[in-house]
């Protein structure tokens, strides 16, 4: 039995964007070309997705705002586009790839609740965290992950965890279970950075949801350090204090040093090691893990950092894990070390972990 289901389809290609506009077809065509390199379709579960069903994605979105993007598609033919919002675009093809994109993630849940695989990379396109109840948003139109928490719900996971490592921060799933307690959301993002009116740590959730939405801002320049650092600081003792019966990730890639639009400097050993912190939490906790890409613009360290990912979640054993992890520190160990200057000084970033802590402290004790 292989560890890791893999949720991919050409199909996800046909969603258009401007020439030159940064989420392309092209990101995963690139991904695909890093699995035959590392030959990781062998030893993966290649599951193909469906169309999710209007009323799985009712649980999220408003049902007005999903009809009007089936009527805008139906007005298009060819390569003509609508510019739904600043950056955000649809084409003839983009509501019936969008459909599929929230489907797939309910492949990825129905695949590990079968006890299939211990857990599932969704490659998917358009990418879903920023997308609002009743509107588009940043690239994305349909809120992939939020739409399979909500069916995992149905499939008997009462308490879903949500990590959104993303450079941006994750302002779709934040509002989609910001008064819900049973679906605990946490997102790392650069602060301040698009979109600039969410993201701090202080909106941390409604009512009964207080305590159930921790945002993590860190400075420009963080770097792989202090990433590692707030996921073991805040994400995991939170995490075992939640006792989720479900880890899902909205992996975005564009916190990568080499991507155009973040300025983070994770490198991709470390988005190998954060993957690893997520396998660890799964299994300490004995819960299964489905990871949504989001982001990701230098289609190189996307589609290697995807698949350091996927690696990871594949490795049968720790002898494999360990020539994972080689795999990506021993070449480029100098260049990924992360001494950072000015704004993104370890001294600055532990002092905003430290201020997460101390706010999150009065609902997890664990944090105290
Ligand atoms: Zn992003």
């Amino acid at each position: 039995m292989s560890r890791l289901a893999l949720v991919r389809d050409p199909r996800f290609q046909k969603h258009q964007t401007p020439d030159a506009h940064p989420e392309t077809p092209h990101r995963l065509v690139a991904i695909d070309n890093v699995i035959s390199r590392f030959s990781l379709e062998h030893g993966l579960t290649e599951l193909p997705p469906r169309a999710a069903e209007t009323e799985q994605i009712a649980a999220v979105h408003k049902p007005s705002y999903i009809e009007k993007l089936h009527e805008n598609a139906l007005k298009l033919s060819g390569e003509k586009l609508i510019k739904l919002d600043g950056d955000t675009f649809m084409g003839a093809e983009s509501f019936d790839t969008a459909l599929l994109a929230c489907g797939a993630g309910l492949v990825a849940i129905d695949a590990v609740k079968g006890g299939e695989v211990q857990s599932a990379f969704v490659a998917v396109r358009p990418p879903g965290h920023h997308a609002l109840a009743d509107k588009p948003m940043g690239f994305c139109l349909f809120n992939n992950v939020a739409v399979a928490a909500r069916y995992a719900q149905t499939r008997g996971y009462r308490k879903v965890f949500i990590i959104d490592w993303d450079v941006h921060h994750g302002n779709g799933t934040q509002w989609a279970f910001y008064d819900d307690p049973s679906v605990f959301f946490t997102s790392f993002q650069q602060y301040p950075f698009w979109p600039y009116d969410s993201g701090w740590f202080t909106e941390d959730g409604l009512g009964e949801g207080r305590g159930h939405n921790m945002n993590i801002p860190l400075p420009r320049g963080t770097g792989d350090r202090g990433y590692l650092r707030a996921f073991d600081r805040l994400v995991k003792p939170v995490c075992q204090a939640f006792a989720p019966d479900l880890i899902m990730v909205s992996a975005g890639y564009d916190a990568h040093q080499d991507d155009p639009l973040g300025q983070q400097r994770i490198s991709t050993a470390g988005y190998a090691m954060l993957s690893q912190r997520v396998v660890d939490l799964g299994r300490a906790l004995g819960v299964p893990c489905v990871v949504f890409l989001e982001g990701g613009y230098n289609v190189k360290s996307l589609s290697e950092s995807a698949v350091a990912t996927m690696r990871v979640l594949n490795a049968r054993n720790d002898s494999e894990l360990g020539e994972v992890h080689a795999s990506y520190l021993m070449p480029f160990a100098a260049a990924s070390s992360n001494h950072i200057t000015g704004d993104s000084s370890e001294h600055r970033v532990d002092e905003r972990i430290d201020e997460v802590r101390g706010h999150f402290a009065k609902y997890w004790r664990v944090l105290r």
